[in-house]
């Protein structure tokens, strides 16, 4: 049996396979590229393993409070390496992304202090956590003001603006890398670094935080290394490496780091406490495996919108652009194909593979979303998976992939069921 009689196994046909192959011969240089930059990172990764001095007795946990967790604090330790940070805070009682974020502007303001984006709006979780959108705890409720300033038409930073918003209150910025769920392009930590110069240069003792969900493995340097007081971001995306069964990190300064222990866990107890449960094996093997885990994502966004641009549809980023994160927009212009696209990338997965996903309601949004997900850990976008709100210009947003092979049967099986529709005409 060949690959071609394999893929039609799982039901690719055999059009279908063939042009998906044709498409992949261009692409040899750009995978190259992406290579290059895991090969970095994975020795980056070793070569913080290695300083922090892991050993087996690392790998093993610890119950109740978690006190002497030498495992947990040599993965802080090798986090902060990897980062190039004073210090880090990694665990498993932080939930998610949302809560790392919450977690990091909590403990780093107080009543009085103002919050600036100065990068347009924050990821949609947070407008809840800052008080954008009032809620009960939020960050409004302790008097910590915020105040934005949306990028120019053309997605520069509107540098006049900035200096304008910026005050005698402003004690912290929020910086977002990655695009989300917005139209904008995801900022190289090239740009966040110019952004936050500008900031400390006006008022040198502002903590500037980078929300780096998506981001982390994508290019050599992270912006820790570019001026961040903070980096943060979710374990069950890119530096979990599919293995953390939940978590969040927060790389930073001394004292950011510290004031955000004492957030998580208590006034006085700080770092010292939080077991490490059965966690610390997984954490450390998901970042070992992190960086080409993050590669294989990142070609199967190249693929996505190298095979969805050559049939006419508008992808973001471009398949030739250089990318800062994983996720890839791809503009599908109607409901039946982002259904069918997402039928596909469903019918695609280990888990889960015989669910039809449906448009449906969804709290917090104002149109119907649709998601496909058939993942090892609930919600993890490091595995493939797509969705998107249902409303114009019906963009499907497109992550994940811990295996490229995965990825790449996931968009084969996506055009399949788009072939299958009518939707798309292969060439
Ligand atoms: C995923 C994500 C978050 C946090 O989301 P969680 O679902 O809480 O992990 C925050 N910001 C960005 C840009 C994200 O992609």
């Amino acid at each position: 049996m060949d690959n071609r009689a394999m893929y039609e196994a799982l039901s690719i046909k055999g059009e279908v396979y063939d042009f998906c192959e044709k498409e992949l011969d261009g692409l040899s240089d750009r995978f190259r590229e992406i290579d290059e930059i895991a090969d970095f990172n994975q020795l980056k990764v070793i070569k913080a393993m290695q300083d922090a001095k892991l050993s087996e007795a690392h790998l093993y946990g610890t119950t109740g409070y978690g006190y002497d967790d030498i495992g947990r604090d040599t993965l802080e330790k090798t986090y902060a390496n990897v980062f190039g940070t004073e210090d880090a805070l990694v665990r498993s009682q932080i939930i998610c992304g949302t809560h790392a974020l919450s977690t990091a502007l909590f403990g780093n303001t107080r009543p009085g202090d103002e919050i600036l984006c100065p990068a347009g709006k924050p990821y949609d979780s947070l407008e809840e956590v800052i008080g954008i959108r009032p809620s009960l705890g939020s960050l409004a409720e302790y008097g910590v003001t915020y105040r934005q300033v949306d990028l120019c038409s053309d997605g520069s930073f509107d540098y006049d603006g900035i200096r304008k918003a910026i005050n005698e209150k402003t004690h912290l910025v929020e910086i977002q890398r990655s695009k989300g769920y917005d139209s904008r392009n995801t900022f190289s930590p090239e740009e966040i670094g110019t952004l936050i110069r500008f900031v400390k240069n006006i008022k040198p003792d502002v903590i500037c935080m980078v929300d780096n969900c998506y981001g982390e493995f994508t290019r050599r340097e992270e912006p820790s290394q570019y001026g961040a007081d903070m980096v943060v971001g979710s374990l069950i995306k890119n530096p979990g490496g599919g293995l953390a069964p939940d978590g969040g990190y927060i790389a930073g300064t001394r004292d950011c780091v510290e004031r955000c222990a004492v957030r998580l866990s208590t006034p006085g107890l700080g770092k010292e406490v939080g077991p490490s449960l059965d966690t610390n094996k997984l954490f450390f093997e998901g970042l070992f495996l992190a960086p080409t885990m993050t590669a294989a994502a990142e070609k199967g966004a190249i693929f996505a919108a190298s095979v969805y641009e050559h049939l006419g549809f508008s992808c973001h980023p471009k398949a030739s652009a250089t990318r800062y994160d994983i996720i890839q927009a791809i503009t599908l212009g109607s409901e039946e194909a982002m259904v069918a696209f997402c039928q596909g990338i469903q019918a695609a997965a280990p888990v889960d593979s015989f669910v039809t996903p449906y448009p449906d309601d969804m709290p917090g949004y104002d149109s119907k979303v649709i998601m496909a997900a058939g993942a090892f850990v609930q919600g993890s976008s490091m595995e493939l998976s797509a969705d998107g709100p249902i409303r114009e210009p019906y963009n499907i947003y497109f992550q994940g992939g811990l295996t490229w092979p995965h990825a790449k049967l996931g968009i084969m099986m996506s055009l399949e069921k788009m072939v299958e529709h009518g939707l798309v005409k292969l060439p």
